[in-house]
């Protein structure tokens, strides 16, 4: 096995010698040739991808639009080329007591990056998605090691890559396909002296092992593990008062979307004991209570949803407010607990992702005692507010834990439905991930896989293009402190 995992790095990495120069127009064709080849396999792509994992066709239908959005996405940014932030400051002579020399730089991709499939989203966070296209993007060739989960998926899809790579013309290891069950697959690959970063999405677990394997490398690379949260849903007052039908409805949908299985699960909903807090739990159980229970992804995630339910719903304190009790082999039943603050910050147990269709409503006393259970949960990826202006004009003082907790700060919405945009945060302080300063869904993924390289008085004719006086691809530039396409000169 080492033998053959040396090979593909081998392989990835002559191929990045080649690929870290190809230009944003090609880049561009083979995003959106990837897009078109993924498209072009049909309805066997989305019928296999929910064999596999058990959710439905539609789901698919909506989940290939967002992978092959995303990959043209990128194609567009890396095609208009301003993303590699291009800084010049030219040269001052009459600078005393030196010269100040000329000074440019620009974003570079690091080499080859190893990407972790994700479980959950076959399509748009697995073998072509948001880490395989960002790195593509960049300039770094990809390895993806395919979640056993649902291997023809992965197939099919990478033989899509592997055909876009080949009527591009481009390096054929550009994209490398891995499979196999062995966690040593993955730990020497991340181990591996030529891999130059990791993408992961998946458990706590699995991403702190890999971050730890790539620390204690002899020479470290960066790991941006996506390892889900509890996203914690602050409800107001006010809100309850005139909206509660409204927001259980919505959150009974985001509860048991995808069976649960997102990483932006509304795991923990914290309010102020009173009666409208009261009405909007009954409401919500009975808004779960009118939709089906659905089979999860696989054996060890059921396994995992079903072990998290019994140390929470039997802990002393912890009251069931709704339960399913569906039977049938990987079904889920969604579940609504509740518990009161002061036993909720005493039970660290009680904080972590229960990865399914699960949500706990934590009842304060009061608000320094929300603020409280809220500052005691660890890193999220999201944190919401259901509010009306009189709450948010009340409570502004939240604003600041909310950025301190979470990447993404929802306002009367539900936090499940990442949007792919260009100022999109899906990161969050660790555990949510292991590098709260980058997002792993949006354009700025890309920044992920490149480092900055500066040239000093370098002659023009060896600069790069998006560093030459001419700039000849016209992109936006700092040019000695301002934003310009202008040439320099
Ligand atoms: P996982 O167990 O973390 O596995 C994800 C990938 O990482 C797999 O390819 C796995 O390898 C690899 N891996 C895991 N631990 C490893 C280790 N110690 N060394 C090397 N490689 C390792 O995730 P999963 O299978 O998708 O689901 C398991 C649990 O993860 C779920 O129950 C849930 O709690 C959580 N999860 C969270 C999210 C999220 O977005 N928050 C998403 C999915 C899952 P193998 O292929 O060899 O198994």
């Amino acid at each position: 096995m080492i033998n053959e995992l040396n090979k593909v790095m081998e392989q990835a990495y002559e191929a990045y010698l080649s690929y870290r120069h190809v230009s944003g127009k090609v880049k561009k064709v083979f995003l959106n040739t990837i897009a078109d080849e993924i498209e072009a396999l049909g309805d066997v792509l989305l019928e296999t991808a929910s064999k596999e994992t058990n959710l439905p066709v539609v789901r698919f239908t909506g989940e290939r639009a967002r992978t092959c959005g995303q990959l043209r996405d990128f194609g567009r940014l890396v095609d208009e080329g301003s993303w590699v932030e291009a800084v010049v400051d030219t040269r001052i002579e009459d600078r005393k007591p030196a010269p100040k020399p000329d000074m440019r730089k620009m974003a570079v991709p690091v080499g080859p990056v190893l990407v972790f499939g994700a479980s959950n989203f076959p399509l748009a966070y697995a073998t072509a998605g948001g880490d395989t296209a960002s790195a593509l993007a960049a300039g770094c060739p990809v390895v993806v090691k395919g979640h056993p989960a649902h291997p023809e998926t992965s197939r099919l899809v990478a033989g899509a890559i592997s055909s876009a790579v080949s009527k591009c013309k481009l390096h054929p290891f550009v994209f490398q396909h891995v499979e196999g069950t062995s966690f040593e697959i993955g730990k020497i690959l991340t181990q591996h002296p030529l891999t130059a970063g990791v993408g992961f999405t998946g458990s706590l677990s699995g991403g702190r092992a890999i971050y730890d394997y790539a620390a204690g490398r002899e020479v470290p690379i960066p790991v941006f593990a996506e390892m889900g949260s509890t996203n914690p849903v602050i409800l107001l007052k006010d809100a309850l008062m005139h909206r509660a039908p409204e927001v259980a409805r919505q959150f009974a949908g985001s509860i048991t979307m995808g069976v649960g299985q997102f990483c932006t699960n509304p795991g923990i909903m914290l309010g102020i004991k009173s009666s409208v807090l009261n009405h909007f739990t009954s409401l919500l159980a009975l808004e779960l209570s009118m939709l089906p229970a659905y089979k999860m992804l696989h054996k060890g995630i059921h396994q995992n949803y079903m072990e998290g339910l019994d140390k929470v719903l039997y802990d002393k304190g912890v009251e069931t407010i709704y339960h399913a009790h569906a039977t049938g082999s990987l079904v889920a039943s969604p579940v609504l607990a509740r518990v009161h603050a002061d036993t909720f910050l005493k039970n660290p147990d009680l904080h972590h992702e229960i990865f399914g269709p699960f949500s706990l409503i934590v009842v304060c006393n009061n608000k320094q005692q929300l603020i409280e259970v809220w500052e005691s949960l660890k890193g999220q990826l999201t944190t919401t507010l259901i509010a009306t202006a009189h709450d948010l004009e009340l409570h502004a003082d939240l604003m600041d834990i909310a950025t301190t907790v979470a990447g993404r700060i929802v306002f009367n919405a539900v936090p499940t439905g990442v949007e792919v945009s260009n100022a999109t945060v899906h990161g969050g302080p660790y555990p949510a991930t292991t590098d709260q300063r980058f997002t792993s869904v949006g354009m700025d993924a890309v920044k992920r896989w490149v480092r900055p390289i500066c040239y000093q008085d370098c002659p023009d004719e060896l600069l790069p293009e998006e560093l030459k006086n001419s700039n000849p691809l016209g992109i936006l530039r700092k040019v000695n402190g301002e934003f310009t396409r202008t040439a320099i000169g």
